[in-house]
């Protein structure tokens, strides 16, 4: 079993960013990794100040003043984001990060017939700054918002293809998908499809638009309201 997770406590910048409230999602990339120059390939030109990030991800002293030493880390939360997005796709990765899904760090699908099941977290892009970290449910394939605390880390870090990744290495862990389904009844009685979907008529204007009833009741009404309230139009002639 790999010895990358939350439990190695030390005083270095890796140690202090995961410990940040909101970044439970992150895994611990491991020293070996990241001081393979290899697995930063290409990376060079995504982070502005390339050296000086690396030069925080290694270093080992970093919180001994305690986490309000004023440095900058922005451009170190980039890298440890990018780097963090391949090495999770890496075997060793995908064991580290199957600990936190079993232990359900990434939550549970918010669907009730998938009952439970524990999501894993996935990126709508693989740039920095695009989209903010969704969670994917392996049951019923759809993606959602996590929880708040962890809706600001950047999609990036976990990139577009990790969850696909993490079910191909672990096949047995790949959920059957939900057994039933929600069936929408009014009074007991199915409701027919067309009668779920949107209206096929575009509302017309009334005609007598010049009204006092129209233009003091409706003339003011925001586009939303007015939707709530389809059966209050004035009554054509
Ligand atoms: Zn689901």
């Amino acid at each position: 079993m790999s010895s990358t997770n939350h439990s190695v406590r030390d005083s270095s910048w890796i140690s202090w960013f995961l410990g940040l409230h909101g970044n439970e999602f992150l895994c611990r990339v491991p020293p070996d990794y990241l001081e393979d120059k290899f697995n930063f390939t290409g990376l060079e030109s995504l982070v502005v100040n390339f050296s000086h990030a690396l030069d925080l991800l290694l270093d080992p002293e970093y919180d001994n003043q305690g986490w309000d030493n004023g440095v900058d880390t922005t451009d170190a939360e980039q890298l440890y984001g990018l780097i963090h997005a391949r090495y999770i796709l890496t075997p060793r990765g995908v064991e580290d990060m199957c600990l936190k899904y079993e232990r359900g760090d990434f939550g549970s699908c918010p669907r009730v017939y998938c009952k439970g099941q524990k999501t894993l977290p996935v990126g709508l892009s693989d740039q920095f700054s695009q989209k903010h970290v969704k969670v994917y449910c392996p049951r019923c394939h759809d993606v959602f918002h996590p929880r708040t605390r962890f809706a600001l880390l950047d999609g990036a870090m976990f990139g577009t293809s990790f969850p696909h990744m993490f079910f191909m290495q672990l096949p047995n862990l790949r959920p059957q998908p939900p057994q039933e389904k929600y069936v929408a009844r009014l009074y007991g009685f199915q409701l027919h499809q067309k009668a779920l979907m949107p209206s096929e008529s575009p509302e017309r204007e009334p005609r007598n638009s010049g009204s006092s009833l129209s233009k003091s009741t409706f003339g003011n009404l925001s586009s939303s309201m007015a939707s709530c309230a389809p059966s209050l139009h004035p009554i054509k002639f």
